[in-house]
């Protein structure tokens, strides 16, 4: 039974939204009636499919992104006294991590026109205790790669990219995730690939892999027919085959995907420079259609040449049909953060970021007109809210 659509509105845009193809469903379907649903065989083959794309360095498939990065501190073996640099514009997740094997996060404010940790200020955040660097690709935009492993060199710290959102994205031509030291992704519902949840770990050796598959499953080795010990404390942390279906689907997509980001932030460009949004104080992205996989368009909005606050573009946009999200607010000013000592004024860049950025709808499967769409109707409120000079 279908209804009649309505010809009076468009549909509501979503900011993402997955592209998940019939192909991709129907070998879902063939996980659910095989009789192996959770972790086996397509674990497996995504795993290989993985390794295969990054390279052939050892990779290993997670239910979270999130556990990627502790699990890569913990084989590390970062905890308690242990100082980790990272970025106060991400996703909490990435100083939570720190925190949770009983490390200190230490924030690095961020480059403003890049949304990324600054490498400038970087080295001045180093301490004896530190241990390793966090680096965030925002957006899928890379943090130079060049730089950052040469400062980690040169101070004998272990880099964990947060590669959660730069699936595809590159630094000199070279995919992130094939080289480096860890490189962790997320496969969340709303990343360039996805696997409902889910995410992976790029390892240096097979040693190191060994370990993430210990932290992975109840610290479990298993031997011979019947051998199985435990050595250390792992968690729960498995993909499912059905989960690992879907990502193989993704995978064979992701050139093509990345493509049509790239095609679309393009478009958002060239719409918001016709429109002279730069001039109404608009910042836009950088704009580079080289090394980003373009996971998120964002603009941040000029606060203090608005009448209103962001969270009134919002609605507004929403009402006009128009779905937007918040990546992020920064996150020493959390109330968890705040209580463990930090506070307002001390990464000015990131706290302007945070109250003030905006992401705009990007996903492969949006068509060019819902660009003009979206741009007209922000920079149409740009001007309605503008303070008067
Ligand atoms: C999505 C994301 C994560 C966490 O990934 P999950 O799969 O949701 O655990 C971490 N860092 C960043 C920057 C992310 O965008």
């Amino acid at each position: 039974m279908s209804a009649p659509s309505s010809t009076s509105a468009l549909p509501f845009l979503p900011f993402t939204r997955p592209t998940i193809d019939e192909e991709t469903i129907t070998g879902v379907c063939e996980v659910l009636r095989s009789g192996w649903i959770t972790s086996g065989p397509q674990v497996k083959a995504l795993e290989a499919k993985l390794s295969a794309y990054f390279g052939g360095r050892p990779v290993r498939a997670f239910n979270s992104g999130t556990c990627t990065m502790e699990i890569a501190l913990r084989i590390a073996g970062i905890g308690e006294g242990d100082e980790v640099i990272t970025t106060p514009l991400t996703w909490v997740a990435t100083s939570n991590v720190v925190l949770e094997v009983g490390a200190k996060p230490v924030f690095v404010d961020i480059d403003p026109v890049t949304r990324l940790i600054d490498l400038d200020k970087l080295e001045a955040a180093i301490t004896p205790r530190t241990k390793a660097i966090i680096p965030v690709d925002l957006t899928g935009l890379p943090v130079d790669r060049d730089r950052l492993h040469e400062i980690a060199a040169r101070h004998k710290l272990r880099v964990i990219e947060d590669a959660a959102q730069s699936f595809g994205s590159n630094w000199g031509g070279r995919l992130i995730g094939s080289f480096g030291d860890f490189v962790s992704f997320s496969f969340h519902a709303n990343k360039n690939v996805t696997t409902v949840e889910g995410g992976c770990l790029v390892l240096n050796d097979e040693r190191e892999a060994r370990l993430a598959e210990q932290y992975r499953l109840q610290g479990v080795v298993r031997s011979g027919v019947d051998g199985m010990d435990v050595e250390l404390v792992g968690g729960k942390y498995n993909l499912t085959d059905v989960a690992a279906r879907i990502g193989l689907g993704q995978i064979a997509r992701v050139d093509e995907f990345t493509q049509r980001r790239r095609e679309l932030a393009r478009l958002y460009f060239t719409e918001f420079g016709r429109l002279g949004a730069a001039e109404l104080g608009l910042r836009l992205p950088v704009a580079d259609f080289v090394h980003s996989n373009w996971h998120m368009y964002q603009v941040i909005l000029p606060e203090e040449l608005l009448t209103v606050k962001r969270a009134d573009i919002m609605t507004a946009l929403t009402a006009a049909g128009i779905g937007t999200g918040v990546h992020y607010p920064a996150i020493h000013l959390f109330s968890l953060y705040r209580r463990l000592g930090w506070q307002a004024g001390q990464f000015p860049e990131a706290e302007y970021a945070g109250r003030n950025i905006l992401t705009l709808p990007l996903f492969p499967t949006m068509a060019d007109s819902d660009v003009a769409r979206v741009a007209g109707a922000l920079v149409s409120l740009l001007k309605t809210h503008r303070k008067q000079a």
